[in-house]
């Protein structure tokens, strides 16, 4: 086979016809073994790997040309420099700002943020896994990024931060490329393990499983595993249960909104860091109403820097108002209330006014029951702006919906199915 491999490379540098990239990308990949139409090869790292890639379709088509087949082609980093890729692999990009020293510590994050710091000190010991969560833009990132820094900061390991949307992806690419098993190792070898907005994989299937067993392998070697996401593991949904059983084995904390005092502190420790000099009235009023949200509470700040810096304008408070309402805008919604009834009734070929209306016909009722289910699954909305969207129903309605549909879908292999193609053809 070595023979065989040899002759497939002289025709791709034939084919190339460029030395210079024939000698940087196809010279350096070593012919390891063949187990079927698995073809085993060794490239030197992951930097390697990217610039490699675009050349593998190449590598089989010439193959094919003389043997008549595709083969598969398997990549593995060779011994000495797999350590290298993992150390490359560990520059995630990170935010400087996001340190220990920059987070302001109030009654709402104390014990996140104690956790947090006990498990940059104590690895593996303290609290494993350690699971953050709490509403959008209130500090996860920001702590669980000063994490990295600080054990960065104090000694060589294995960490990485990943967002869950980045290690689903790797890993869907690591399927199509055939490198799943690079995507393993690179994982398998690390002493901390950070995945950001964990409950993106809820739901997709593969990447659980893949994600379930990495976490025992990481787990019974006393690694630390640091998650978060917008709310408990227990309501995650579409998540499996052995995963949310794994997910409360070490400390569960909440991060909530900050109280007045501390969304003060906080204003002022962005006014300190950007080194800029906002009155406390202003500072005050900004606290005073802006209550859930940290990121806009920042981006108020910022607004009213480059106002009063760029534009020279006077800052009062008719402006202040007016920065707050634009920031408020800026807050995506994704998916909402009509998006998800517009897929329920195209499934289920029913009309929108059967969704509103009361009839307790069984082919209206369940659809009208999932619809209820994934506004409440999907959506930030609260019971009550549901039920008032579906038709003016009592809230008490959309409870005993979601709880039933949330019962079948458990039990239900045949519900399972339904909402689950529905959710994903909202979520495409
Ligand atoms: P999340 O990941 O929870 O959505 P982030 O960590 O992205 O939130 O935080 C949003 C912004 O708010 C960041 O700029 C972060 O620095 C800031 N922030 C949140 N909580 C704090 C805090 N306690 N002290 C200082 N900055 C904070
Ligand atoms: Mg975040």
């Amino acid at each position: 086979m070595e023979n065989e491999w040899k002759q497939t490379l002289e025709r791709v540098e034939k084919r190339l016809n460029n030395a210079r990239a024939y000698d940087i990308w196809i010279k350096p990949v070593k012919f390891k073994e063949r187990n079927g139409n698995t073809v085993k090869i060794e490239i030197p790292g992951m930097t390697f790997e990217k610039g490699f890639l675009p050349f593998l379709a190449v590598i089989k088509e010439e193959f094919e040309k003389i043997y008549g087949w595709q083969p598969d082609i398997e990549l593995f980093y060779s011994g000495e420099v797999a350590d290298k890729a993992a150390a490359i692999f560990n520059e995630s990009p990170l935010n400087p700002g996001y340190t220990f020293d920059n987070f302001v510590v109030g009654s709402n994050n104390q014990l996140a943020h104690a956790a947090a710091q006990a498990v940059s000190q104590s690895p593996g010991i303290a609290y494993n896994p350690l699971f953050l969560y709490g509403g959008f833009g209130l500090g996860k990132t920001h702590l669980m990024q000063a994490i990295v820094q600080s054990v960065k900061e104090r000694e060589e390991t294995k960490i990485i931060y990943i967002p869950a949307e980045v290690y689903l992806n790797d890993f869907i690419q690591s399927i199509k490329n055939k490198t799943t098993n690079l995507f393993r190792q690179k994982f398998r070898k690390l002493d901390f393990l950070l995945i950001d907005d964990i409950h993106f994989i809820a739901g997709k299937e593969g990447t659980q499983e893949e994600f379930f067993h990495m976490f025992n392998f990481l787990y019974d070697q006393r690694k630390q595993i640091i998650l978060s996401s917008d709310r408990p593991p227990a309501e995650i949904s579409f998540l499996e249960k052995r995963l949310i059983s794994r997910f409360e084995w070490g400390l569960v904390a909440e991060i909530l909104p900050p109280d007045f005092e501390t969304r003060v502190a906080i204003l002022k420790k962005k006014c300190e860091i950007k080194n800029i000099n906002v009155n406390d009235d202003i500072i005050f009023y900004i606290a005073e109403n802006i209550k859930d949200n940290v990121r806009i509470l920042e981006g108020v700040l910022n607004r009213i820097f480059a106002f009063s810096s760029l534009l020279n304008k006077e800052i009062d408070k008719t402006i202040i108002d007016e920065i707050m309402d634009g920031e408020y805008y800026k807050k995506r919604v994704i998916i909402n209330l009509e998006t998800i009834m517009a897929f329920v009734c195209e499934y289920f070929k029913i009309k929108e006014e059967d969704l509103l209306s009361k009839t307790r016909m069984k082919n209206i009722l369940m659809p009208r029951q999932i619809a209820m289910f994934l506004s409440r699954e999907l959506t930030n909305n609260s019971l009550h702006s549901i039920a008032v969207k579906f038709g003016g129903k009592d809230h008490t309605t959309i409870l005993y919906a979601c709880k039933k549909i949330k019962k079948l879908y458990d039990t239900d292999e045949y519900i399972k199915g339904v909402v689950d193609e529905i959710r994903k053809s909202i979520e495409k």
